[in-house]
């Protein structure tokens, strides 16, 4: 799995960081997805390996402008690269309109379709030959989501000594033994594919955060999972002199969600541009450490175009593009 940040900032973008926005692959497919589409997005791509024509599906947290000021843009190029393939778009509620009503301000006509679709509570959104991807309710106003994309699990290994040795047929019969089937041989017998493979290997978990002041409400649908990309927006310290009521986390209350719920990576995001410059004293650097004060497992700070790839043991690596 592949993962490379094309912004990574909250509200307003700052010299280093645009606006949200994330593409993901699975490795050995060159189709992706893109997770939020902040101003700036389509001119991160530009850097990276990440294909107009193979983006495939666009998931968004919510509406609000961080997170879908880029699309205007982003879908216009694809439409100008000379892109026809139908795209998918996962969003709360609005989103269609949205576009229509910019698009038809500007006069512009896609030459491709776009396929909408209501992300909801617990919802099954997309399934590939990887992967499922469901939405999760964010606490936050507008309506907002995360979004866990769970790997399937695969059949273990195939046993094809033993198979040999019982004088098993090679050819088709293997592979519907390798998928687990029972089968029944020419001679007559019965034979369970489940005793001639190892155990199944369990899929890898991501859940990709929107906007969300309760990392602790996701604890049951994170718990375990194999990489968190969770907002970060405030230091603790910030958000206890401030009398406002805040929409979003600290760099404190999501790693400490992350820890509760065992989450084996964790990246933080989605930063407010106080940060950008060393200002009273703080910077992006006290987030880390505000983090690993209660997260002991590997906690990493998102930026712009930084890309890793998820492993599968589920180790987080960096990705030289
Ligand atoms: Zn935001
Ligand atoms: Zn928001």
């Amino acid at each position: 799995m592949q993962f490379t940040f094309l912004g990574t900032s909250a509200a307003a973008p700052t010299r280093k960081r645009f606006l949200s926005s994330l593409a993901f692959r699975f490795t050995q497919n060159p189709d992706w997805l893109l997770f939020d589409c902040g101003e700036g997005a389509q001119c991160r791509l530009l850097y990276t390996r990440f294909s107009f024509a193979h983006l495939k599906h666009i998931f968004i947290s919510h509406l609000h402008g961080d997170h879908v000021f880029g699309l205007f843009g982003l879908l216009a190029t694809r439409d100008v690269n000379g892109i026809t393939s139908p795209l998918n778009i996962y969003a709360p509620p609005g989103s269609q309109q949205l576009l229509e009503t910019v698009f038809k301000q500007v006069d512009l006509n896609l030459h491709y379709t776009i396929h909408y679709h209501i992300s909801a509570p617990g919802k099954l959104l997309l399934e590939t030959p990887e992967a499922k991807v469901t939405s999760w309710t964010m606490k936050h106003n507008p309506e907002c989501y995360g979004y866990l994309i769970r790997e399937h699990d695969k059949p273990g290994r195939f046993d094809i000594e033993k198979a040999r040795r019982e004088n098993i047929p090679p050819g088709p019969v293997f592979a519907d033994l390798k998928s687990g089937k029972t089968i029944t041989l020419s001679d007559g017998r019965t034979i369970d594919g489940n005793l001639y493979t190892g155990k199944p290997i369990t899929g890898r978990k991501v859940f990709i955060a929107g906007d969300n002041s309760d990392p602790d409400s996701l604890i049951p649908v994170i718990k375990s999972v194999d990489l968190l990309i969770h907002e970060a927006t405030h230091l603790q310290e910030d958000r206890d002199r401030s009398e406002k009521g805040f929409q979003h986390s600290t760099a404190l209350q999501t790693a400490t969600a992350a820890q509760t719920a065992g989450v084996r990576n964790l990246i933080l995001t989605h930063f407010s541009p106080r940060y950008a410059h060393r200002a009273k004293g703080v910077d992006i650097r006290d987030m880390l450490e505000e983090a690993v004060s209660v997260y002991k497992g590997n906690c990493l700070l998102a930026g712009d175009l930084h890309s890793y790839i998820l492993n599968r043991k589920g180790e987080l690596l960096p990705n030289p593009q």
